[in-house]
């Protein structure tokens, strides 16, 4: 079965786009590895901030870094798609090796697995 790579390379550029954009509210591009991300760190003035100021801060970053973290694995994830449709192999279930379901790439045009190896997966 051959799949419509490029109505999912569509997709998945958009979605590539999309995630930049909110990576780039979050975090910065590392400057000494420009494949990496790092939450912004906050540039408050510890000596002038005051005690709630700098825990709402702290707070802030941590948050960061936690959204951060989810948005570059679903970044690297739709970077591999990408890969992967070059390499003509998109859409070939990493576990089974059989062809993922086109229901599940229009739902999720990233996804590694087939419907059932992403089940046995979970449980
Ligand atoms: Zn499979």
């Amino acid at each position: 079965m051959k799949h419509d790579t490029e109505f999912f390379k569509v997709k998945l550029d958009e979605e590539l786009k999309t995630l930049e954009e909110e990576l780039k509210t979050v975090g910065r591009i590392n400057p000494s590895n420009p494949a990496d991300w790092e939450a912004v760190p906050s540039n408050v003035d510890i000596d002038s901030a005051d005690e709630n100021e700098l825990a709402d801060k702290i707070e802030f970053y941590e948050d960061n870094s936690a959204i951060l973290k989810q948005l570059e694995i679903q970044y690297n994830n739709v970077k591999k798609a990408l890969a992967k449709i070059s390499d003509g192999k998109y859409g070939i279930c990493e576990v089974c090796g059989e062809a993922i379901e086109k229901a599940r790439l229009e739902a999720n045009p990233s996804a590694k697995t087939c419907k059932e190896d992403s089940l046995a997966k979970k449980n």
